[in-house]
């Protein structure tokens, strides 16, 4: 017996429509989840404004979120209705080699969710028990609803090898990049330095405990020029990896962590000339998901700080507008269906 839905479906670039949908209850080790919270990440916006990572539509989008089990299949063994979710945005096969190795984020068919199947804004998603992490009762949902992006975070520090106290820069104060000072002051103790075109965001960055922020064409950047032993790239623009390149000490690291939309350019010889590294990070572990429930279960970073908003599903519209535009949003936009 089918039920109906309300729920946000992606037809195409800036095309989202509130609809009534009809879904399948669970079946074999199908969970049915009352969806509380999602946040609209960055690919979320590569899709809205170019329909980037879609493999078909209409779709329900958006990969982050948590919940409330509803109702279970009956092959379900780990969850039961009443328990608390946060969804694994990845969709892996589960057979090929990195994902027998449990580098799910790497499997050769890697999708999201929202992109290859339906996703979050919706009142409900129903997916396979293994594609949600438990979590303990007493973390509020609001918190956690940080959890994905915070793993996100978590996996770009984890990648390199950060010194306890040392320097770090972030282009770019978007949600990752937040989230990223927040969890590198938490673990390491870095000062950190942001660079940022958007004021509040800058402002935001400046009350979550950067050390300075700093425009992109402020000349007050020169003096950080080749200065900095671990720059990350939070944006996936040119000027932005342009920036962490010149920012980066001789020898030093460069994390790569946006995903461009459009081809590179730039003096590529920075890399060379200062043998930087570069190390491209994509998604997130299941470790990562396991200590950013941990630090946020335990109180050691709050995430809270970094959401702007929060909406309702009939203005998810207004929603993607508002963090398509940094001048405004300095911060995560969630919408509570
Ligand atoms: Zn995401
Ligand atoms: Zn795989």
């Amino acid at each position: 017996m089918v039920f109906i839905m309300r729920a946000a479906r992606y037809y195409a670039p800036r095309d989202i429509r509130i609809e009534n949908v009809e879904m399948k209850p669970p079946e074999g080790n199908e969970v049915q989840v009352r969806i509380k919270g999602a946040g609209i990440c960055g690919s979320d916006l590569h899709n809205y404004r170019k329909g980037m990572f879609m493999d078909r539509v209409p779709i329900i989008t958006g990969h982050e979120f948590v919940g409330i089990v509803e109702q279970t299949g009956p092959l379900v063994k780990g969850l039961k209705p009443g328990d608390h979710v946060v969804a694994d945005s990845r969709v892996y096969c589960g057979k090929c080699e990195d994902c027998k190795q449990g580098r799910y984020n790497l499997c050769a068919g890697l999708g999201f969710l929202g992109e290859v199947c339906e996703g979050a804004f919706a009142e409900f998603a129903v997916l396979s028990e293994s594609q949600f992490f438990k979590l303990p009762l007493d973390l509020p949902l609001e918190k956690a609803v940080l959890l994905e992006p915070f793993a996100v975070s978590l996996h770009l520090l984890r990648s390199v090898k950060v010194e306890a106290g040392s320097h770090l820069g972030i282009v770019g104060a978007g949600p990752i990049g937040l989230l990223a000072l927040l969890a590198a002051r938490e673990l390491f103790k870095c000062r950190v330095s942001i660079v940022e075109p958007s004021m509040v965001r800058r402002e935001k960055a400046l009350q979550l405990g950067a050390e300075t922020a700093v425009e992109p064409t402020d000349r007050e950047l020169e003096k950080y020029f080749s200065s900095i032993p671990l720059v990350i790239e939070a944006v996936g623009r040119s000027a932005a990896f342009n920036t962490a390149l010149k920012l980066a000490a001789k020898g030093g690291t460069v994390v790569l962590a946006g995903l461009f939309e459009d081809a590179y350019r730039g003096d590529i010889n920075l890399i060379t000339e200062k043998e930087l590294t570069i190390k491209g990070v994509n998604g997130f572990t299941n470790s990562n998901i396991y200590e950013a429930i941990k630090l946020i279960h335990g109180g050691h970073v709050d995430p809270s700080g970094v959401i702007f908003k929060r909406v309702g599903l009939e203005d998810i519209n207004e929603a993607f507008n508002l963090m398509d535009n940094p001048e405004i949003s300095d911060g995560k936009v969630i919408v509570e269906p």
